[in-house]
């Protein structure tokens, strides 16, 4: 039995609305939570981050079983692909974890509703859904709707050929050759996927460099080993449109000439959800970006109404929008909650990984600000060199005065895992004396911290500072 009225009303079922849902009703809420797909989850588990890490990981089986193996003494006869059985996992595996919110939900007494929400009036949700319409009223209404793709001007998506992230990763066949429109993080794993299952993939950016944001160093190694891996990359190359014709794609830009290819991946960032959601009733409106603005807490312009996730500023990422939410939630009741955005994370599930947090040298230097900086290239590590891995870097910015750490930079195998120690690091405001007198284990990746930390005072053991 569904009620009419609730403490709050959760627009989505992303990471950002379905972590708000279960939290509020930890604290005593009546929740529900209304999204439009039968799968709970949002973008993250349909569309994002789980199927393309399960694809990055067959991906990558395949590929090792093809090249990887030999230096180990393992010998492989004839690897072939079965995409078909691939997709099924992926889609088992998102499968599996949005019923596990089904489920969560079913625990914690979160009414799901399935249909579109849009704002009446203030505290008043009309969902709009399979079986019709209904006017349901709230104290608090969350909007958690997340994003999409962003488009490019003079590129039209035919939902085949020339498509977004979600039909790279459900391409029925491999694409001979695939053009990838933007070297973001999206990009470079779904390019990856491709170019490890035999696409020849090149990917054209506009800036003069990959990884907009992150650590320009990083960014340049990690180019040049995705290059010996196999992909292309014009940068400078400012895409002025892509067409179809008899199943050939022509990809026009200035600064490079026009490629053709079996396929197109349009992955130039994304845009908020915020449109025919009733924003203008209550009076809210979003900024030039189309994003909600927000201030304290969550809190929009209209009274009662909040934002998180992908629909307002800020990083498009999973762990940040469920951040996001339960700062939110719990300061709904009352409770001291905030989200530090100097701490938030990012990787790019390459491989190597990528993994970044804090600021990059290239922020510290235009904010003027004095730093020292410790690398520690993984050449040295002999974790990394048992794992045949040695292609990668640590790199920790210190503020030059307090020791402070600032920013943690990881190109290496696992660096998504690493970056959680220097992410807590700083959560807590260490220096990187505090780090250099961590014990880590060994042999682990992790002791590249601890090496990294100590080359920032030119101490570092096992090898020569080299800045
Ligand atoms: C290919 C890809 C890979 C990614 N990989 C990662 C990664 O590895 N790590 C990471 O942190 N992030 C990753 N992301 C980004 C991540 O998916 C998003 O940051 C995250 O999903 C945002 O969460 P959200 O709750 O704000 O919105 P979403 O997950 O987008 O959820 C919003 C939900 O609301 C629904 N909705 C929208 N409007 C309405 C409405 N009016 N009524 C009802 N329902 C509505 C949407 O359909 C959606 O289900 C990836 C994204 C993509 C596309």
């Amino acid at each position: 039995m569904t009620r009419d009225a609730y403490d709050l009303i959760v627009i989505g079922g992303g990471p950002g609305g379905y972590v708000a849902a279960i939290r509020a009703t930890q604290l005593g809420m009546s929740v529900a939570c209304i999204d439009e797909n039968a799968q709970l989850g949002g973008t993250c588990l349909r569309v994002g981050c789980i199927p393309s890490k399960a694809l990055l990981e067959s991906s990558r089986h395949y590929d090792q079983a093809r090249h990887g193996f030999a230096p180990h003494g393992v010998l492989v006869g004839d690897v072939r692909l079965d995409l078909i059985a691939m997709h099924q996992r992926k889609s088992q595996i998102v499968k599996k974890l949005a019923g596990g919110i089904d489920g969560l939900f079913k625990q914690a007494r979160v009414t799901r509703l399935q249909g579109r929400g849009r704002l009446t009036e203030p505290g008043r949700v009309l969902v709009v859904g399979l079986d019709g319409e209904r006017s349901l009223a709230a104290k608090h209404v969350l909007i958690a709707t997340g994003s999409r793709p962003a488009p490019l001007a003079g590129v039209a998506l035919d939902g085949d050929r020339i498509g977004t992230s979600t039909e790279a990763l459900a391409y029925s066949e491999v694409p001979k050759q695939l053009v990838v429109i933007g070297a973001g993080y999206i990009g470079l794993e779904l390019g990856s996927v491709w170019s490890r299952l035999g696409a020849k993939v090149t990917v054209l950016e506009a800036l003069d460099r990959i990884l907009p944001g992150m650590d320009l160093d990083l960014a340049r190694n990690a180019q040049q080993l995705f290059e010996k891996q196999g992909i292309s990359f014009q940068l400078g190359a400012r895409v002025e449109n892509a067409t179809v014709a008899k199943g050939k794609c022509m990809v026009r830009c200035s600064g490079a000439e026009t490629l053709a290819c079996s396929r197109v991946l349009v992955a130039v960032g994304r845009r908020a959800n915020t449109e025919d959601l009733g924003l203008e009733t209550v009076g809210i409106s979003p900024d030039e970006r189309g994003e909600i603005p927000v201030g304290d807490n969550f809190a929009t312009s209209a009274p009662g109404v909040y934002a998180v996730g992908d629909c307002i500023r800020g990083p498009k990422l999973a762990h940040k929008a469920s951040h996001e939410a339960l700062a939110c939630i719990d300061a709904l009741a009352g409770r001291h909650a905030q989200v530090n955005y100097d701490t938030i994370p990012g990787v790019v599930y390459t491989h190597p990984e990528i993994a970044s947090v804090g600021r990059t040298e290239q922020q510290l230097q235009e904010e003027g600000r004095e730093y020292r900086s410790g690398v520690f290239l993984l050449q040295a590590s002999g974790r990394a060199r048992t794992l045949g891995e040695t292609d990668g870097s640590v790199k920790i910015l210190a503020d030059a005065h307090t020791d402070r750490i600032l920013g943690v930079h990881v190109l290496g195998p696992h660096a998504g895992d690493m970056i959680a120690e220097a992410t807590a690091a700083m959560e807590f405001g260490a220096s990187a004396e505090d780090l250099a007198h961590v014990c880590h284990a060994h042999p682990t990746l992790a002791e590249s911290l601890g090496e990294a930390a100590l080359a920032v005072h030119r101490r570092a053991i096992h090898l020569p500072a080299v800045r």
